[in-house]
């Protein structure tokens, strides 16, 4: 009896107290806490990965050009998502795959007009690449920093707004996509943050990464702004930005 007593008063804690902490997330976040991309284990690692690698210039200092293992001037991938079968988000007229391709385009070619920075891209038309051949495709021109662009996504059309992700623990990866995103946030009212999360692209490439969900296409604001040529190139430019603070200091 008392035994079972208990039992009902734990459970009665323990309901309370999931209850407090769903309603504290949903007033943070509003929408959902990780973004739905691919994650690591939804195929197996390119062949010339090498977490050693990744290990060791997650931790080199760009600016730190007598002890940098490379030139100055950085190799960069961009990394449109998704592309040809695979559309990424659809909602409100337009599809994550078509607005990425163009904001990476914009980002590439500011990039090349105004540093002097070698980019590449994993795709630069609409079509179908693997994570693994993206990954593989940047490690083997050895980038010095990855850079993945993507759109947001939700079950209901609330969630709206910016965030840039980063590989857990990773501390270049951390300056990339804090770098990044505090360019990017002159573009959104809504401010999600930097996260951490165990996506593909992030863990798989040997050198820094981030993954930019620049809005949702769930929202009716946000495809709004992504349907104009405005607010692309705006992405573009700080993106390009966002990554010349991180390679260069300032
Ligand atoms: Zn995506």
């Amino acid at each position: 009896m008392k035994k079972s007593k208990m039992f009902v008063a734990s459970m009665f804690c323990v309901s309370l107290l999931c209850g407090a902490t769903t309603t504290m997330a949903e007033k943070k976040e509003s929408g959902p806490v990780i973004a739905d991309e691919p994650m690591w284990n939804v195929a197996p690692p390119p062949t010339n990965y090498n977490p050693i690698l990744k290990e060791q210039l997650d931790k080199e200092n760009a600016q730190d050009k007598n002890t940098f293992r490379v030139a100055a001037n950085p190799i960069i991938v961009l990394d449109p998502g998704h592309g040809g079968t695979d559309p990424g988000a659809v909602g409100n007229g337009i599809k994550e795959k078509d607005i990425v391709l163009d904001i990476a385009k914009r980002s590439r070619d500011y990039l090349i007009a105004n540093y002097p920075a070698t980019v590449y891209m994993t795709r630069s038309t609409d079509t179908t690449v693997s994570l693994e051949s993206r990954t593989a495709y940047a490690n083997s021109v050895g980038a010095n920093f990855f850079v993945s662009m993507h759109i947001n996504s939700y079950s209901t059309s609330t969630p709206n707004g910016l965030e840039t992700y980063h590989y857990y623990g990773s501390t270049n990866g951390s300056r990339l996509a804090t770098s990044t995103y505090n360019k990017l946030k002159s573009s959104y009212s809504t401010l999600r943050g930097v996260k951490e999360a165990g996506f593909y692209v992030l863990k798989y490439t040997n050198m820094p990464a981030t993954l930019g969900e620049t809005g949702f296409i769930s929202n009716a604001t946000d495809a709004a702004n992504l349907a104009t040529t405005t607010f692309r190139q705006n992405l573009a430019t700080q993106y390009a930005q966002g990554m010349h603070e991180y390679w260069w200091g300032f």
